[in-house]
């Protein structure tokens, strides 16, 4: 209950200036709401548009993933203050609306990736778009904050005593061809891999 309070009260920041009103029915106010994902917002893997999507608070394991990520490279007080919610984005966001932060992680990923390390790496991914502050620093390439968020990523697992092939697990859903946004499939694969065997850099992306 507690969560739903925290998260209703960023709903109403939401109103303020990105949020469309919901649905008429109650339930559906309470529970969730609707944004506009913007282009600017931070994607695991495919590129982003202007969507408007409902998004709910996610389920527990994965406010959970996200808490376990933060803890592995000691990521504490407002740079793990995120808020977790699932949408069907068909992909998974870090987005900052109305200075919050927050993770849009469609469930339906999960079931590509096929494992609960698969889903937690995306999560990994996304908690360091927060981090690196990807969406404030201009002066970093699309390339270069997909790679520090995956390169953090693979530190995250190492520090949680995950074996390579666990952090790897997120890379099926990888586009192998690179595009303007993300890099090609085997760039990234490299990353969480140099993240996992060097965990002490995964959080280097705040010094460059
Ligand atoms: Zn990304």
């Amino acid at each position: 209950m507690k969560v739903s309070r925290i998260i209703w009260a960023v709903a109403l920041c939401f109103a303020a200036a990105v949020v469309q009103p919901s649905s008429s029915r109650a339930e559906d106010e309470e529970e969730g709401f609707e944004v506009v994902i913007g282009k600017d917002a931070k994607a695991f893997h495919l590129p982003r548009g202007n969507k408007r999507v409902k998004i709910v608070p996610a389920f527990e394991d994965y406010l959970f993933m996200v808490e376990d990520v933060c803890s592995s490279l000691s990521i504490k007080g407002d740079d793990c203050l995120i808020y977790t919610m699932n949408g069907e984005v068909s992909n998974a966001l870090a987005a900052v609306i109305e200075g919050n932060k927050v993770i849009i992680y469609d469930r339906r990923l999960s079931g590509l990736v096929g494992s609960y390390e698969g889903a937690m790496g995306i999560l990994a991914h996304e908690v360091a778009h927060h981090y690196c502050r990807h969406h404030f620093d201009v002066s970093k390439n699309n390339w270069q904050a997909e790679l520090e968020a995956d390169r953090f990523a693979g530190a995250s697992f190492k520090r949680m005593k995950y074996p390579l092939e666990a952090a790897l697990a997120m890379a099926v859903v990888l586009d192998e061809r690179p595009s303007t946004s993300h890099p090609p499939a085997d760039l990234r694969r490299k990353a969480i891999e140099a993240g996992w065997n060097k965990p002490e850099t995964g959080k280097m992306c705040r010094s460059t």
